[in-house]
């Protein structure tokens, strides 16, 4: 491990202006941020502890939704009462992520901001262009069943790793943040990460030394809340599919309410609302479906070994809506 400086920050401003010098890293639970620099694919010249700012509280909203501040835990966040009463799919997209060691010491804010799991991203004797830009994708013609097939580019594949990142795109969630200068911004999470196009090094809009202080998610939405993660093992593995939905369906067995949002397939936690669109108002029969699913998948593209990821998603898709209609819960 490289050596590096290390500051603890009393207020958020502050935090900001320390890590805003070339190279800087905040650090919070440290879940993959450690790892990296252990293994020399972050090599932060100063880490800025965030972890004694005032930032580990989930209030209620004056218009009914829920503030969350980045350093409330992943178990914290999972377990809070209104988290599991109004927004359920939040706290099982939690739950279906990494190991319960993890979950108590990863972050909100850090949980957002987690590297891919692309192998070549880890080893670092090969080519990647998100860890070295300009050195090629070796994942492209290499081993990639475990990568994107939307949002990918001819520079990088690599899909996004978070769980609870799909259900707060699925709910439309605001990221705030605060920067060096003192000024602050809100960022719906759908404009916070960055396709990889040709510059997969950069992932998210944030600039140097911003700090994301809180996520706001809006007024609870009705509907069964499910969450269906397929992987490889049953605990403690990445998605290689999954799939975050909000669904109604009125006493006429009609769609009123479709919130559908994917993870292990995207480049980022992915959401498309033409599709949600196309089934609102449909009784959700086989050849809504099939349209929907065309539209969600129009522009997939497999790269050999993660193929077999568009026909899983036609079939999840038709499972979670489906099983929705049947007014059955996952
Ligand atoms: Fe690197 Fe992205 Fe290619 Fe993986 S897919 S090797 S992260 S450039």
């Amino acid at each position: 491990m490289k050596r590096f400086e290390y500051s603890r920050a009393n207020a958020p401003e502050q935090a900001a202006i320390s890590a805003s010098a070339n190279n800087a890293s905040f650090i919070a639970g440290g879940t993959n941020l450690l790892d990296l620099m252990k293994l020399e694919i972050e090599t932060p010249t100063k880490l800025v502890d965030v972890t004694r700012l005032e930032l580990a509280q989930v209030e209620t909203t004056d218009d009914g939704g829920l503030r969350i501040g980045t350093l409330v835990t992943n178990s914290d966040l999972a377990a809070n009462p209104e988290v599991i009463a109004n927004y359920p799919v939040l706290s099982r997209t939690i739950l279906a992520g990494a190991t319960g060691q993890l979950r108590n010491k990863a972050t909100t804010g850090g949980n957002f901001l987690q590297r891919t799991r692309c192998y070549y991203f880890y080893q670092t004797d090969s080519a990647c262009n998100k860890r070295n830009p300009g050195s090629g994708c070796p994942a492209i013609d290499g081993e990639n069943r475990t990568l994107a097939i939307l949002g990918t580019s001819d520079a990088c594949i690599a899909q996004h790793p978070s769980d609870m990142a799909v259900a707060m795109r699925l709910l439309d969630a605001t990221i705030e943040t605060v920067k060096a200068d003192g000024s602050t911004r809100k960022i719906n999470v759908k404009d916070f990460y960055c396709l990889p196009k040709d510059t997969p090094h950069i992932e998210t809009v944030l600039e140097s030394g911003e700090l994301i202080t809180h996520v706001v998610l809006p007024a609870p939405i009705k509907g069964m809340h499910t969450y269906d993660k397929v992987r490889d093992r049953a605990s403690y593995a990445f998605a290689l599919l999954s799939c975050a939905a909000v669904i109604d369906v009125d006493d006429k067995g009609h769609l009123a309410t479709v919130r559908l949002a994917f993870g292990g397939i995207g480049t980022e936690p992915w959401r498309n609302e033409a599709v949600e669109a196309l089934l609102v108002g449909t009784d959700g029969n086989d050849e809504v479906i099939k349209q929907a699913a065309d539209l969600l998948l129009e522009e997939a593209k497999g790269s050999g070994q993660n193929d077999f990821k568009i026909p899983l998603t036609r079939r999840l898709f038709k499972q979670v809506i489906g099983r929705a209609l049947a007014g059955k819960g996952a």
